[in-house]
């Protein structure tokens, strides 16, 4: 099967090949440490595991880097008003999310580059394009001069500011050539963190902070560059141009993805508008593998409406699929197999197909999702026509296909626990038994109504009662 992917360069599903062989190079911009992570995050960093986790399912060796923004007007900022130093607020919000990462099960990530321990690579990269003239030097910093470089605006198709944008990092002065200039190197204010450069002592733009990392590890041209939709324009084109004007080579990014946004009531959720939840609060009503249910079920590049009803959803839907796991356990297992059990191998066959073609349709995991529910109801359904009885290598090859297609959206891949029956059930439970053998129907009665008043159910099947909590 042919993966293909929408890049957003060229606005079309292309099929894709890396640069070399299996191997794929992929950067994810990375968070700009001033403060805790909300969902809004946490829905790019997720959808971008689940593109890479079937990367590797696929056989890709995949280098997934991200970096760290550790230093930003918005981490002096929050120091400032707290009167603490920017190293100090980035390294706390560096270590949270962290926390926030591993919690959500991230765990993809082969790298994480912080943009301060590249400052030597950022001045290498600024100076070669003042060598080439793409650069030039004014009061307040070193600019990009856009009229040199006549491909920008070639990934959003535009080169004009728009709403979405992340305009709070436009840096605006009035003496720059061109309004859309971005800056490369900042002329440190007093108080601000600052390193000796050929120029003068400074600090480095936002957009060079990723080229000079991603240059560092991947060389002039790599294969994926991923991240929210907002950072198309400016960020993501202000990175074509460092790099393609540096390097000279085309294109410096083979394919480019885009993530939608979660959106509040139709509105993106963001920290500036305040309709924001925390990766933090959000775990502490749902865990992780809920919170990447609720992601998988729509396309990475659509917006997601966050709702309270599409999370309590979604954790239906996982213990929809753990109930069956669970009743698979249950199952009482046999060793023949009947003409449906084998008529069921060719379906997981087909089932797994077509979860492949969903996911290699330029990842489509609501759709791969909806094969995980179909196997799921089709299981249920077999082992209730079966009377409770499954063969028993079916039933770990049912098993083994929800984990191994679970683990793609990293979900299905805690214990089966048995349920902890409580001492007191289980005597009533045995008092019921020894009531059954000897044809004592309404002392068995008593005692279920016993059981239920303690929260359990007792189900009667052909191996005998089975207890649940009601
Ligand atoms: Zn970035």
């Amino acid at each position: 099967m042919v993966l293909k992917v929408f890049n957003t360069l060229t606005r079309k599903k292309e099929v894709f090949k890396p640069m070399k062989g299996k191997e794929v190079k992929m950067f994810v911009c990375g968070p700009t440490v001033y403060d805790f992570s909300h969902l809004g995050h946490a829905k790019t960093y997720i959808q971008f595991d689940f593109i890479v986790r079937y990367l590797r399912y696929k056989g890709y060796k995949v280098f997934f880097l991200m970096n760290i923004t550790d230093l930003d007007d918005k981490i002096i900022e929050r120091a400032q008003k707290e009167g603490s130093t920017p190293e100090a607020i980035a390294r706390r919000f560096e270590e949270e999310f962290y926390k926030d990462m591993e919690a959500l099960g991230i765990s993809s990530v082969s790298k994480y580059a912080r943009a301060t321990d590249y400052i030597k690579e950022i001045i290498s990269q600024v100076e070669r394009l003042m060598e080439k003239g793409y650069a030039y030097e004014i009061e307040d910093g070193i600019y990009f001069d856009l009229s040199k470089f006549k491909d920008y605006g070639k990934l959003s198709g535009r080169t004009t500011l728009e709403a979405e944008d992340a305009v709070s990092r436009i840096d605006e002065s009035v003496n720059k050539r061109n309004k859309g200039d971005f800056c490369l190197w900042k002329r440190s204010k007093p108080n601000e963190p600052k390193w000796p450069s050929p120029w003068f002592e400074g600090r480095p733009g936002w957009h060079i902070e990723d080229t000079a990392i991603t240059e560092a590890h991947f060389g002039p041209q790599y294969d994926i560059h991923g991240g929210a939709r907002d950072l198309i324009f400016p960020h993501h084109e202000a990175e074509i141009a460092q790099m393609e004007s540096i390097s000279g080579k085309k294109p410096f990014v083979k394919y480019w993805l885009h993530t939608g946004f979660l959106t509040v009531e139709g509105r993106k959720m963001a920290k500036s508008l305040g309709n924001f939840v925390t990766i933090r609060d959000a775990l502490k009503k749902y865990d992780a593998e809920t919170l990447r249910i609720f992601f998988a079920s729509s396309h990475y590049r659509s917006p997601i409406d966050y709702s309270e009803k599409s999370l309590e959803q979604a954790k239906i839907n996982l213990e929809k699929l753990y109930n069956t796991l669970e009743n698979l356990q249950e199952a009482k297992k046999r060793k023949e197999l009947t003409k449906e059990e084998k008529d069921f191998k060719l379906f997981i066959k087909e089932c797994k197909k077509k979860f492949e073609s969903f996911m290699d349709d330029d990842f489509n995991t609501p759709k791969a999702l909806s094969c995980l529910y179909e196997l799921s109801s089709k299981t249920n359904a077999l082992i209730d026509k079966q009377k409770g009885e499954i063969n028993k290598k079916l039933s770990e090859e049912i098993a083994k296909t929800f984990r191994e297609l679970g683990n793609i959206f990293g979900v299905l891949q805690k214990e089966i626990k048995k349920e902890e029956i409580p001492k007191e059930v289980q005597e009533l439970l045995e008092k019921r038994e020894e009531a059954r053998k000897k044809k004592d129907w309404k002392l068995a009665d008593e005692l279920r109504e016993k059981i239920k008043e303690l929260g359990y159910k007792v189900e009667d099947t052909e191996e005998g009662p089975r207890v649940k909590k009601a």
